[in-house]
């Protein structure tokens, strides 16, 4: 427990970009503060460490017998049985395989191999905080999708609302095909409890697939081997990029017995046996069948090690870790007048991982976006996170304030500037100085938003820009001058 803890002090520090600096609109150059981790999180060193050294060895794990092939397919292999130890899953029982640059791939892959092997069923279950890439997939694949709406607490959502969950398990009973739920929130970090639900998906005989994008950096998962099986989760998928190591794939991990019995969604070299002009035989072997073509092997590599890493400090002692500085933010900012939190605030009635929206009462989120980041270094995300109704919903107060009927509305380029939130997220790297830096820039701006906000104007794509204040991108960072650089001193 100890060495852990020290562990994760140590590790919190090892990551790429964490002093990267940025000249402000006040002239001064600071760190700046990553507070975006839910869209992308930085680069653990070791991940970074462990590629280069691989790309020593770097071969295509479909040749064979020289050295290099037999390093490559040796680390390949042991990617995906450390991520399926990772998440708990029984090797026997479970194939782990890699789909295109994110999570995204594998839900659209699960929803076509769902419709698939149950084809008499026809309904598909979500929540309504779904991300776009775990609903829209369904909507495309699945046929009828259900949407359920979340707990109220006192006007603010909490996770799914289990109760109305079962009234429509019952009321679809067999036609419901699997439900499709996401473990945290990436707008408000709220949690799910994706074992209750797994075990009330199995109850109707339909099938559970966990969106774990926001979760696997964040929290332990066990796929399998729970006390009453009936809690062992059918499908899970996250993405590498959001786990430390940008540039990894997506991945998949799924019940061998669902992928076994249909053809792979994919073909093409690396998942055949047999190849005649007239016919082809399927490996039966995972997770070769599942990943047809060559795969991104430095980038399982990368998160191979990071999860190595994440596995070596402990999953639980990272979540604890990460709540004390999800609470220290929640009690903090919601002090700060003006400031608006969406979804249940207290953590102990609705506990979350990484994610805080909030809106500042009379300013526009991306003016408050665009201000943290010109004159605070504080780089956030805002607007509706690809998860509109779930935005749309929470921020009904005050669009109907402005006379919006919210839940017919399309997000319009008028419509833009209001209707969405701010997010600041956060990794292993962030800190109670990172949080307090966030809280002294939200009281600047709430004390002087009227001033700041005659520096700015919206250009044509509706985004806040700053009326002086413009930066050369360019002279940070660019592909073309690095090249140039690189190629006249060599
Ligand atoms: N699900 C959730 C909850 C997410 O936050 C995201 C990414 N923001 C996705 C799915 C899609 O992931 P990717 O961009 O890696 O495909």
């Amino acid at each position: 427990m100890e060495n852990s803890y020290k562990l994760l002090k140590k590790i919190q520090s090892d990551f790429i970009g964490l002093d990267t600096q940025y000249k402000r609109a006040d002239g001064k150059k600071t760190r700046r503060i990553y507070l975006d981790s839910t869209a992308s999180t930085l680069m653990l060193k070791t991940a970074y460490n462990a590629i280069e050294k691989f790309y020593r060895h770097y071969s295509n794990t479909h040749s064979l017998l020289h050295f290099s092939a037999k390093i490559a397919t040796q680390n390949y292999h042991w990617a995906h049985q450390r991520i399926l130890s990772f998440v708990n899953a029984d090797a026997k029982n479970y194939a782990c395989f890699f789909t295109g640059s994110g999570a995204t791939a594998g839900i659209n892959r699960l929803a076509r191999v769902f419709r698939d092997f149950q084809p008499n069923r026809d309904v598909a279950i979500v929540s309504l905080m779904e991300h776009h890439s775990n609903d829209l997939p369904h909507r495309k694949h699945a046929g009828k999708v259900v949407h359920i709406p979340l707990d109220e607490h006192n006007g603010q959502p909490g996770c799914i609302n289990i109760e109305i969950l079962k009234e429509n398990l019952e009321k679809y009973k067999e036609r419901v095909n699997y439900i499709a739920v996401t473990g945290v929130s990436n707008v408000t970090g709220i949690i799910n409890p994706i074992y209750e639900i797994a075990e009330l998906a199995h109850k109707y005989g339909a099938l559970i697939l966990v969106d774990a994008a926001q979760m696997v950096a964040h929290m332990p998962i066990q796929i399998s081997g729970h006390k009453n099986p009936q809690r062992n989760l059918d499908a899970l998928v996250f993405s590498g990029h959001k786990t430390y190591v940008p540039g990894s794939p997506g991945v998949v991990i799924c019940r061998k017995d669902i992928l076994s019995l249909m053809e792979p969604e994919e073909v093409g070299g690396g998942m055949v046996d047999q190849v005649h002009v007239d016919r082809y035989t399927i490996s039966e072997k995972f997770p070769d069948r599942e990943e047809a073509g060559t795969p991104n092997i430095p980038g399982t590599i990368g998160l191979a090690a990071a999860l190595e890493v994440l596995g070596t400090i402990g999953m639980d002692h990272i979540y604890e870790d990460e709540t004390k500085l999800i609470n220290y933010t929640l009690n903090h900012i919601q002090q700060i007048d003006k400031v608006v939190i969406y979804g249940e605030a207290d953590n102990r009635r609705c506990p979350r991982a990484a994610s805080v929206s909030f809106n500042i009462r009379g300013l526009d989120h991306g003016l408050v976006a665009a201000i943290l980041n010109d004159y605070h270094n504080i780089a956030v995300r805002n607007e509706c996170f690809c998860a509109h109704p779930y935005v749309k919903e929470m921020i009904t107060e005050e669009l109907l304030s402005s006379g919006i009927d919210i839940k017919n509305i399309d997000i319009n380029d008028e419509l833009k500037i209001k209707a969405g939130m701010v997010r600041a997220s956060f990794g292993i790297y962030n800190t109670i100085e990172d949080v307090n830096a966030l809280i002294v820039a939200l009281k600047d701006i709430v004390a002087r938003g009227s001033e700041y906000e005659q520096q700015y104007h919206l250009n044509q794509d509706v985004e806040y820009c700053h009326k002086s204040f413009h930066p050369d991108i360019s002279e940070q960072f660019s592909i073309e001058n690095f090249v140039s650089d690189y190629l006249t001193n060599l």
